[in-house]
């Protein structure tokens, strides 16, 4: 183990790398986008995960007699995987056993070039470390730039990067963090979007609608998150941005998201340019899961004449899991590996 901060980081940091060089990470990531699945990772490592709700913990580490990983079900989807992936890091690195709370890893979720406490453990730098790297790798974070068409001072606005902490599956002030980490920020624009939190863009985005709480999270989807992955929580919304040639009798049909279980809460067209009727327009679409019941599959929508139904001319394919946060039992990479093999 590193004795000094920076050591410790490059060694959590190198340990990560190694890991997804090992399962060809990137190679598969590049095809399906979205963000890293670190309980299918925790799987591939054949290391034991107990789900459960855990009193003051997020998670912990326990090397003896066989290693096995404890992860809380009382948190957000988002704490839960860097939770998964802190706990990942302590079993790939031969860690002591760790008992992590609250203080422990969300204070540290920052991973900062300098330390934050005067005298920290370096095994749980190591381990934060490997959780960034792991979770956040800056090969991943310039593919969903690419995709979406972000630009590097894009990063420095509050909504890019809310919807790039969705994609990768952290929370947004981790990525805040890790952006400022990566040199893709400076430290005041990471200042500056800590202070924009995400329950006001959620509004923003939502527009008029009011859902109980502001919890789950809402997705803003378009044409280049086709082909891609979305795995969210059973509460979090969709606004749909597609672009509608309805001049040419083109429509994206809606039937298509209803009958995948989802609710249109709105629905409606905005003119993209001003020269008159018939020429482009998104179609503005906000939904949500009918009584918030977990779903994962595949949705289609197609852009087709309603008379031509069979010819589309665009389509967009999302694969997404809306089951999240994990549960009691097996994780939800677990399931999916017994229904597959069953
Ligand atoms: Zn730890």
């Amino acid at each position: 183990m590193a004795t000094d901060y920076a050591g410790a980081v490059r060694n959590g940091a190198m340990a990560a790398a190694r890991l997804h060089v090992e399962f060809g990470t990137q190679a598969k990531m590049q095809q399906q986008g979205g963000g890293i699945d670190v309980f299918d990772a925790v799987l591939g490592v054949h290391l034991p995960l107990l789900l459960r709700p855990l009193d003051g913990l997020l998670g912990a580490y326990l090397p003896d007699p066989i290693p096995g990983i404890l992860v809380t079900t009382e948190r957000p989807l988002s704490i839960q995987r860097f939770t998964a992936a802190h706990e990942l890091g302590h079993f790939r690195l031969r860690h002591r056993p760790s008992l992590d709370d609250e203080n422990n890893i969300l204070r540290r979720m920052t991973m900062t070039a300098t330390p934050t406490a005067a005298d920290p453990d370096m095994q749980e730098v190591e381990a934060d470390a490997f959780a960034v790297g792991f979770l956040m790798p800056r090969w991943l974070i310039g593919w969903h730039c690419l995709r979406q068409g972000w630009l590097a001072s894009d990063l420095r606005k509050p909504h890019v990067v809310y919807q790039l902490s969705l994609r990768l599956g952290a929370s947004y002030e981790a990525t805040t963090w890790t952006l400022q980490r990566y040199n893709l920020i400076a430290g005041e624009a990471g200042r500056a979007l800590r202070q924009s939190p995400p329950r006001q863009l959620k509004i923003d985005l939502l527009e008029g609608h009011r859902p109980s709480d502001y919890r789950g999270d809402v997705w803003l989807l378009t044409e280049r998150d086709a082909d891609t992955r979305i795995d969210g929580s059973r509460n979090d919304h969709f606004v749909l941005r597609l672009n509608e040639h309805s001049g040419g009798g083109y429509l994206w049909n809606m039937d298509q998201l209803r009958e995948s279980g989802f609710v249109i809460i709105h629905d409606d067209r905005e003119s993209t340019d001003h020269e008159g009727v018939g020429g482009p327009v998104v179609r503005h679409v906000t939904a949500g899961l009918e009584l918030e019941e977990g779903q994962r599959g595949q949705l289609s929508l197609n852009e087709a004449r309603p008379w031509q139904p069979g010819s589309p001319i665009s389509r967009v394919t999302l694969n997404y899991d809306l089951t999240g946060p994990e549960e009691q039992g097996f994780s939800r990479a677990e399931r999916r590996r017994l229904l597959e093999a069953a």
